[in-house]
């Protein structure tokens, strides 16, 4: 059944309470919507509260009811998942975690932490428990929050559900991004609560194929560029992506240009003016 935006739905099995909470924002990059998700029974956390939106606010703070809302977790400082924390914050007092957002990129600056959070801490919430852990790639400020007590990863948009994650460079990197993946299945997990899309059951399962799917893509790329010559991003997209929609080559352009980076940085492509060269 499709979630309904605004209204929580309860997911996971029963232990720590975790609400899914879907935006009103859906669209091409946004599949459904944003999902935020409240966590726990007594001291709460929120993570991802999404876009500025007044309606949504309001339904966050139904969903709270007279309970304390200790902490706004942001995964990234995209438009998509944590402008909606300071009003958030305003209205409830919280503490904000999460990095700020990087130099380059379209950002959300008012996401400001009063504190620097590094790879590792630990959210003590009295009931539960959350670590933090730092998973650069689709962007070098992203977080993914692991909720200890039920082997739950809130993924942002690391791990997205009925989808890939756009890597974007400059601040987003290829190599960082499938460190962070293999990083992932070091750390015993039972699911994932992604940015977008539903709730991922089988994780490792799941992170294996995304690692092999980028594995296939970046063979493409050099394939791409050994058949053709090289080229120039717009003409190599084609032929690397024939199996999307042209649509989204805009997009895809990004990508293939993370993968580009990270072959060059193994001596395995170059570029010469605007053009990407085989070596
Ligand atoms: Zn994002």
């Amino acid at each position: 059944m499709r979630a309904k935006a605004g209204v929580p739905e309860r997911v996971g099995r029963a232990g720590v309470p975790v609400w899914r909470i879907l935006g009103r924002n859906p669209g091409p990059m946004t599949g459904p919507g944003t999902n935020s998700y409240l966590i726990g029974e007594k001291r709460l956390c929120l993570v991802d509260p999404g876009p500025k939106d007044k309606v949504q606010l309001r339904n966050f703070l139904d969903a709270i009811g007279g309970r304390e809302l200790a902490c706004i977790l942001a995964t990234h400082t995209h438009g998509d998942h944590s402008p909606g924390a300071a009003a958030l914050q305003a209205a409830t007092g919280a503490e904000l975690v999460g990095l700020p957002a990087p130099a380059q990129g379209h950002n959300d600056a008012t996401f400001q932490p009063a504190r620097q959070w590094r790879h590792g801490d630990l959210l003590d919430c009295g009931e539960y428990g959350i670590r933090m852990l730092h998973t650069p790639g689709h962007v070098s400020n992203h977080f993914c929050y692991l909720l200890c007590e039920e082997q739950m990863l809130f993924t942002g948009d690391h791990v997205l559900e009925g989808t890939t994650s756009v890597i974007l460079p400059p601040d987003g990197n290829m190599s960082d991004y499938l460190a962070s993946l293999e990083a992932l299945l070091e750390i015993p997990l039972r699911y994932l609560a992604p940015g977008h899309g539903g709730i991922i059951d089988k994780p490792h399962e799941e992170i294996r194929k995304l690692i092999r799917h980028r594995m296939y893509r970046e063979s493409k790329v050099e394939r791409g560029l050994a058949t053709s010559g090289g080229g120039v991003l717009t003409e190599l997209v084609a032929a690397v992506y024939d199996d999307v929609d042209s649509a989204m080559h805009g997009w895809a352009c990004r990508t293939m240009l993370a993968h580009l980076e990270k072959l060059e940085r193994e001596g395995r492509a170059r570029r010469a003016g605007g053009r990407w060269l085989p070596v």
